[in-house]
Protein backbone atom coordinates (compact mmCIF):
# COMPACT_ATOMS: atom_id res chain seq x y z
CA UNK A 1 0.00 0.00 0.00
CA UNK A 2 1.55 3.37 -0.89
CA UNK A 3 2.16 6.02 1.72
CA UNK A 4 3.13 9.81 1.96
CA UNK A 5 6.28 9.18 4.46
CA UNK A 6 7.94 11.82 6.08
CA UNK A 7 11.82 10.92 7.19
CA UNK A 8 13.11 13.53 9.87
CA UNK A 9 16.75 12.64 9.98
CA UNK A 10 19.72 14.93 9.83
CA UNK A 11 22.28 11.77 9.58
CA UNK A 12 22.38 12.32 5.52
CA UNK A 13 23.68 8.48 5.39
CA UNK A 14 20.63 7.41 6.96
CA UNK A 15 17.87 9.69 5.78
CA UNK A 16 19.02 8.34 2.52
CA UNK A 17 18.73 5.05 2.86
CA UNK A 18 15.54 5.37 4.34
CA UNK A 19 14.14 7.44 1.18
CA UNK A 20 15.51 4.71 -0.99
CA UNK A 21 14.22 1.88 0.27
CA UNK A 22 11.09 3.20 1.13
CA UNK A 23 10.42 4.34 -2.16
CA UNK A 24 11.68 1.07 -3.34
CA UNK A 25 8.37 -0.02 -1.48
CA UNK A 26 6.20 2.46 -3.51
CA UNK A 27 5.50 4.95 -1.07
CA UNK A 28 6.13 8.80 -1.49
CA UNK A 29 8.99 10.15 0.92
CA UNK A 30 10.18 13.75 1.76
CA UNK A 31 12.64 13.86 3.66
CA UNK A 32 13.75 17.18 6.39
CA UNK A 33 17.12 17.15 8.86
CA UNK A 34 15.46 19.67 11.55
CA UNK A 35 12.51 19.39 13.52
CA UNK A 36 11.39 22.97 13.14
CA UNK A 37 10.83 22.29 8.88
CA UNK A 38 9.47 19.19 10.09
CA UNK A 39 6.78 20.74 12.52
CA UNK A 40 6.36 23.38 9.86
CA UNK A 41 5.75 20.82 6.93
CA UNK A 42 2.92 18.53 9.74
CA UNK A 43 1.59 21.84 10.25
CA UNK A 44 0.81 22.50 6.80
CA UNK A 45 -2.80 21.61 5.95
CA UNK A 46 -1.97 21.31 1.83
CA UNK A 47 0.30 18.15 2.55
CA UNK A 48 -0.94 14.84 4.50
CA UNK A 49 1.38 12.29 5.88
CA UNK A 50 0.09 9.04 6.54
CA UNK A 51 3.94 8.36 8.92
CA UNK A 52 6.46 10.30 10.50
CA UNK A 53 9.77 8.45 10.93
CA UNK A 54 11.09 10.80 13.71
CA UNK A 55 14.82 10.60 15.07
CA UNK A 56 14.69 12.22 18.40
CA UNK A 57 18.29 14.14 18.25
CA UNK A 58 17.63 17.02 15.94
CA UNK A 59 19.16 20.23 15.02
CA UNK A 60 17.03 23.08 15.95
CA UNK A 61 14.12 21.64 17.60
CA UNK A 62 14.29 17.63 19.02
CA UNK A 63 11.99 14.51 18.11
CA UNK A 64 10.18 14.91 21.35
CA UNK A 65 9.42 18.11 20.33
CA UNK A 66 8.63 17.97 17.33
CA UNK A 67 5.81 14.55 18.72
CA UNK A 68 4.87 17.13 21.24
CA UNK A 69 3.46 19.79 19.24
CA UNK A 70 2.31 17.29 16.08
CA UNK A 71 -0.72 15.78 18.62
CA UNK A 72 -1.15 19.20 20.65
CA UNK A 73 -2.00 20.74 17.63
CA UNK A 74 -4.60 17.52 17.16
CA UNK A 75 -2.36 15.88 14.38
CA UNK A 76 -2.48 11.61 15.33
CA UNK A 77 -0.68 10.87 12.36
CA UNK A 78 1.50 7.89 12.91
CA UNK A 79 4.99 8.61 14.40
CA UNK A 80 7.83 5.93 14.78
CA UNK A 81 10.71 7.44 16.78
CA UNK A 82 14.31 6.48 16.20
CA UNK A 83 16.18 6.45 19.18
CA UNK A 84 20.15 5.28 19.98
CA UNK A 85 20.51 1.53 21.28
CA UNK A 86 19.95 1.00 25.24
CA UNK A 87 18.18 4.37 26.07
CA UNK A 88 14.83 2.97 27.19
CA UNK A 89 14.48 6.43 28.60
CA UNK A 90 14.13 8.05 25.16
CA UNK A 91 11.59 5.26 24.25
CA UNK A 92 9.52 5.78 27.15
CA UNK A 93 10.18 9.87 26.96
CA UNK A 94 8.82 10.17 23.26
CA UNK A 95 6.12 7.83 23.67
CA UNK A 96 4.47 9.94 26.08
CA UNK A 97 5.38 12.89 23.82
CA UNK A 98 2.81 10.85 21.48
CA UNK A 99 5.24 8.61 19.50
CA UNK A 100 2.97 5.40 18.51
CA UNK A 101 6.31 2.75 17.90
CA UNK A 102 10.05 3.22 18.08
CA UNK A 103 13.42 1.73 16.34
CA UNK A 104 16.51 1.54 18.37
CA UNK A 105 19.50 2.44 15.87
CA UNK A 106 21.07 1.14 14.40
CA UNK A 107 18.36 -1.14 12.85
CA UNK A 108 18.09 -3.94 10.32
CA UNK A 109 16.35 -2.54 7.55
CA UNK A 110 13.29 -5.81 7.61
CA UNK A 111 12.93 -4.58 10.49
CA UNK A 112 11.93 -0.97 9.96
CA UNK A 113 9.87 -1.91 6.66
CA UNK A 114 8.25 -4.47 9.13
CA UNK A 115 7.20 -1.55 11.74
CA UNK A 116 6.17 0.42 8.78
CA UNK A 117 3.36 -2.04 7.61
CA UNK A 118 2.39 -2.16 11.01
CA UNK A 119 1.39 1.42 11.25
CA UNK A 120 0.32 1.84 8.30
CA UNK A 121 -2.50 -1.16 8.78
CA UNK A 122 -4.84 1.09 10.20
CA UNK A 123 -4.96 2.80 6.57
CA UNK A 124 -6.14 0.60 4.85
CA UNK A 125 -9.35 0.32 3.49
CA UNK A 126 -9.23 -2.51 0.46
CA UNK A 127 -11.97 -5.06 1.77
CA UNK A 128 -9.04 -7.31 2.78
CA UNK A 129 -8.96 -6.02 6.57
CA UNK A 130 -8.40 -8.71 8.56
CA UNK A 131 -5.97 -10.55 7.18
CA UNK A 132 -3.32 -10.27 9.88
CA UNK A 133 -5.45 -9.91 12.55
CA UNK A 134 -6.48 -12.37 14.79
CA UNK A 135 -9.88 -12.41 17.16
CA UNK A 136 -12.20 -9.72 17.16
CA UNK A 137 -12.92 -7.77 14.57
CA UNK A 138 -16.00 -5.69 15.15
CA UNK A 139 -17.56 -4.76 18.89
CA UNK A 140 -20.14 -2.57 19.89
CA UNK A 141 -21.28 -0.74 23.05
CA UNK A 142 -23.32 1.92 24.18
CA UNK A 143 -23.33 4.60 20.64
CA UNK A 144 -19.48 3.07 19.96
CA UNK A 145 -18.78 0.42 16.99
CA UNK A 146 -15.19 -0.44 17.22
CA UNK A 147 -13.89 -1.78 13.55
CA UNK A 148 -10.51 -3.66 14.34
CA UNK A 149 -10.14 -4.68 11.46
CA UNK A 150 -9.84 -0.82 10.32
CA UNK A 151 -8.29 0.58 12.60
CA UNK A 152 -11.55 2.82 13.23
CA UNK A 153 -14.27 3.87 15.94
CA UNK A 154 -17.52 5.10 14.67
CA UNK A 155 -19.68 7.38 17.05
CA UNK A 156 -22.81 9.81 16.53
CA UNK A 157 -19.65 12.32 16.49
CA UNK A 158 -18.31 10.57 13.27
CA UNK A 159 -15.59 8.54 12.54
CA UNK A 160 -11.97 8.85 14.17
CA UNK A 161 -9.01 6.37 13.06
CA UNK A 162 -6.88 4.41 15.67
CA UNK A 163 -3.01 4.62 15.69
CA UNK A 164 -1.59 1.00 15.77
CA UNK A 165 -0.63 1.36 19.38
CA UNK A 166 -4.15 3.38 20.49
CA UNK A 167 -6.00 0.05 18.82
CA UNK A 168 -3.80 -2.14 20.52
CA UNK A 169 -4.21 -1.09 23.90
CA UNK A 170 -8.26 -0.83 23.45
CA UNK A 171 -7.99 -4.41 22.21
CA UNK A 172 -6.07 -5.71 25.35
CA UNK A 173 -8.88 -4.12 27.80
CA UNK A 174 -11.38 -5.60 25.70
CA UNK A 175 -10.52 -8.94 25.45
CA UNK A 176 -10.17 -9.25 29.14
CA UNK A 177 -13.31 -7.30 29.89
CA UNK A 178 -14.24 -7.11 33.48
CA UNK A 179 -10.80 -7.15 34.74
CA UNK A 180 -8.64 -4.99 35.99
CA UNK A 181 -5.42 -4.98 34.21
CA UNK A 182 -2.16 -3.85 35.45
CA UNK A 183 -0.40 -0.61 33.80
CA UNK A 184 2.78 -3.37 33.58
CA UNK A 185 0.71 -5.74 31.72
CA UNK A 186 -0.23 -3.07 29.13
CA UNK A 187 3.53 -1.93 28.63
CA UNK A 188 4.66 -5.58 28.10
CA UNK A 189 1.85 -6.51 25.96
CA UNK A 190 1.07 -3.64 23.62
CA UNK A 191 4.97 -1.89 24.15
CA UNK A 192 7.10 -4.46 24.15
CA UNK A 193 8.49 -2.65 27.38
CA UNK A 194 9.57 -4.31 30.66
CA UNK A 195 6.47 -4.31 33.01
CA UNK A 196 8.64 -2.27 35.61
CA UNK A 197 9.37 0.64 33.26
CA UNK A 198 8.51 3.87 35.00
CA UNK A 199 6.21 5.60 32.98
CA UNK A 200 2.96 7.65 32.11
CA UNK A 201 2.72 6.62 28.83
CA UNK A 202 -0.04 4.55 29.19
CA UNK A 203 -2.57 7.18 31.03
CA UNK A 204 -1.68 10.11 28.11
CA UNK A 205 -3.21 6.45 25.99
CA UNK A 206 -6.17 6.20 28.04
CA UNK A 207 -6.62 9.79 28.03
CA UNK A 208 -6.60 9.89 24.15
CA UNK A 209 -8.90 6.29 24.14
CA UNK A 210 -11.60 7.89 26.14
CA UNK A 211 -11.83 10.91 23.95
CA UNK A 212 -13.01 8.43 21.42
CA UNK A 213 -15.48 6.12 23.23
CA UNK A 214 -16.58 8.16 26.20
CA UNK A 215 -19.68 10.67 26.17
CA UNK A 216 -18.40 12.51 28.62
CA UNK A 217 -14.15 11.86 28.89
CA UNK A 218 -13.82 13.61 32.42
CA UNK A 219 -16.73 10.11 33.91
CA UNK A 220 -15.59 7.45 31.98
CA UNK A 221 -18.22 4.74 31.57
CA UNK A 222 -16.45 2.35 29.46
CA UNK A 223 -12.45 2.68 30.06
CA UNK A 224 -12.43 2.63 34.22
CA UNK A 225 -9.43 3.83 36.11
CA UNK A 226 -8.59 1.24 38.87
CA UNK A 227 -7.17 2.77 41.49
CA UNK A 228 -3.43 1.94 42.09
CA UNK A 229 -4.16 -0.76 39.79
CA UNK A 230 -4.59 -0.29 36.38
CA UNK A 231 -7.72 -0.10 34.15
CA UNK A 232 -10.97 -2.03 33.29
CA UNK A 233 -13.20 -2.39 30.04
CA UNK A 234 -16.54 -2.44 30.60
CA UNK A 235 -19.28 -2.67 27.63
CA1 LIG B 1 20.28 12.70 14.90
Amino acid sequence: MKARILVVEDEAHIAEGLQFNLEAEGHEVEVVADGARAVELLSDPDRRFDLVILDLMLPVMNGFEVARRTRAAGNYVAILILTAKDDASDVVRGLEEGADDYLTKPFRLDELLARVKGLLRRRRWDGVAGEEQEGLRELCFGEVRVRFDRFEIETPRGVASLTTREMGLLRALVEREGEAVTRGDLLEDVWGLRPDTKTRVIDSFIVRLRRYVEVDPSRPRHIVSVRGHGYRFVR
